[in-house]
């Protein structure tokens, strides 16, 4: 035999540690108790398809505020008076959008391209001009159903978060039971930094580019963070322009307007599945929601109906930051009167900063406040080692997807601290969006009565699954029938969930087999 090449005896480098290999460290683990089949689990350890595309649009002239010193070089120019100041949109960033005729029949008095407005600010107007932005849309699995899953418009996105984003759509339709795949996607964007109009060109621009990959029947997005139902709206509209069975095709995507084919309790559905979780979690206990006290990071969709609905059942509110401030009140924070500040036009920010009924706290202190109860219904991986072991909470409800780190997740179990993982707790959004995708399918519209008693049921049901699978609990009550779930030993709930997940999606590998 020659000897062999050097090249040829490098050792395998050790795989990089991402956040994808991150959060499939749970899906090995219960792979390998579950003995899950190798090409069932080769099938499942990468997506089947990871799109990468550019969204090109042209932006709008916008006013950039300039600093103090260099205002000073300004200091004789006249503000300028603007006939239809409805035309200045505002940023979060203090810059404005310069709308179509803004400055049309104004008395303007521009210098070395700046000029004053009425606040008395200078600024200096930046034409508009073309710009790419990178798009994405990872379709992990569709053994079960049609790829499903989320937008998000973020600035700090990746394909390997969306790989990780998509592979939970999976294992959460799964759980839900729900006859869908996992997909998830967006646009690395900070959505706040652009205009109304140039949301909507950068979205019809989305959908263009889309509309190849998805389909009702195919892959159906939702709203995720930095889009809602409004964006919804413009994905449906460019998606089904033209074609001649239009109304067929309302169930492109989920999360719509329901004047516009959306479901009824879609919005809320998110916080309402949190709560059901967390209430079943208390009845099992033979305790009530009523009179706990509960933490919240992010006051978006998610924080936002969780908190409302927690409220309303009872809990208190102690404290809730978002990416702009953090603000705690030890009597409960009136959560109505918090989502009236946040939703205010004036609250550029959409920010819970600044709400009166409540005092400043430092971003970090969040994590040591007491309570019964913390939500993370903001970004993953906040829920670090370190954070995890300064919380004072019994129990942590993941609204937000991956919220916790693996290394987070063994201090949180030795620490005793009970957990509602993610894919069983923040289930209750693609629930609905089923409940949406039938509605359309059939012309129908229920109402939230009829919705929410059917999102209970899913959310009760399922998530019993999961605990009698973490107590090596058999059972067949009225309402589920745990015995050929459980797997001889108890394990973690976020293990147990994933054990859910697999045995569900295995069976369709092991029945239907494999094309060749
Ligand atoms: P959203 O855009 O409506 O709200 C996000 C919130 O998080 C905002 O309040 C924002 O200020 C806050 N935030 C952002 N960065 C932060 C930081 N560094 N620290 C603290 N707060 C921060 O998004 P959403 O739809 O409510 O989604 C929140 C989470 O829930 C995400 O993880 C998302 O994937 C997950 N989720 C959403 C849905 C849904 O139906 N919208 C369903 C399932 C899971």
């Amino acid at each position: 035999m020659p000897e062999q090449e050097p090249f040829m005896r490098a050792p395998t480098p050790a795989p990089k540690r991402t956040v994808y290999t991150d959060a499939m460290q749970i899906f090995h683990r219960a792979a390998d108790l579950i003995n899950l089949p190798p090409r069932v689990r080769l099938e499942l350890e990468e997506p089947d398809y990871e799109h990468i595309f550019y969204v090109t649009v042209r932006l709008r002239d916008r006013l950039v505020p300039i600093s103090a010193d260099a205002a000073r070089a300004f200091a004789d120019l006249p503000a300028t008076k603007l006939r239809n100041p409805d035309g200045l949109e505002p940023l979060a960033d203090g810059k404005y959008i310069l709308n179509g005729r803004a400055l049309l029949g104004s008395d303007v008095a521009i210098r070395n391209g700046h000029l004053r407005l009425p606040n008395g600010n200078v600024y200096q107007l930046v034409v508009g001009e073309s710009r790419r932005f990178k798009s994405y849309r990872v379709q992990h699995n569709q053994a079960r159903g049609p790829y499903k899953g989320g937008v998000r418009y973020h600035h700090e996105v990746s394909l390997d978060l969306f790989k990780a984003l998509a592979a939970e759509m999976t294992w959460k339709t799964a759980i839900a039971e729900i006859p869908f795949g996992g997909a998830k996607g967006g646009i690395a964007i900070d959505p706040r930094q652009y205009g109304k109009e140039e949301l909507e060109s950068i979205t019809l621009r989305f959908m263009y580019k889309l509309k190849n990959l998805i389909g009702p029947n195919i892959d159906i997005p939702a709203p995720d963070v930095g889009t809602n139902s409004e964006i919804m709206a413009l994905m449906y509209r460019q998606y089904s322009d033209g074609e001649r069975e239009r109304h067929h095709l309302r169930g492109i995507v989920t999360g719509k307007d329901v004047r516009i084919g959306g479901s009824e309790g879609r919005n809320k559905a998110t916080g309402q599945g949190v709560a059901y979780c967390i209430e079943d979690y208390y009845t099992e206990k033979g305790e009530s929601v009523r009179g706990k006290t509960f933490i919240l990071q992010g006051f978006g969709n998610v924080g936002s109906a969780t908190g409302e609905i927690l409220a309303s059942m009872g809990a208190r509110l102690l404290a809730v930051n978002d990416a702009e401030g953090t603000i705690y009140n030890g009597d409960g924070i009136d959560v109505p009167a918090l989502l009236a500040y946040v939703q205010d036009p004036k609250n550029l920010k959409r920010s819970v900063a600044g709400f009166p009924g409540a005092r400043r706290i430092e971003r970090s202190d969040l994590w040591e406040v007491s309570a019964d109860m913390l939500i993370p219904a903001a970004l993953g991986g906040e829920i670090t080692a370190d954070v995890a072991e300064r919380l004072k909470v019994k129990l942590i409800a993941e609204g937000a997807n991956g919220p916790t780190t693996p290394e987070a997740d063994k201090v949180i179990s030795r620490r005793g601290i009970d957990l509602i993982p993610d894919i069983i707790a923040n289930a209750g959004g693609v629930t609905v969006s089923y409940y949406e995708w039938i509605q359309n399918k059939r012309m129908e519209s229920w109402t939230e009565a009829e919705v929410n008693q059917k999102l209970e049921h899913a959310m009760k049901k399922n998530y019993r699954m999961i605990r009698d699978i973490a107590r090596n609990r058999p059972r067949r009550t009225e309402m589920h029938d745990s015995r050929p779930l459980c797997i001889g030993q108890p394990v973690d709930t976020r293990c147990a969930a994933m054990i859910l997940a697999l045995k569900r999606i295995a069976a369709h590998y092991q029945l239907e087999g494999f094309s060749q």
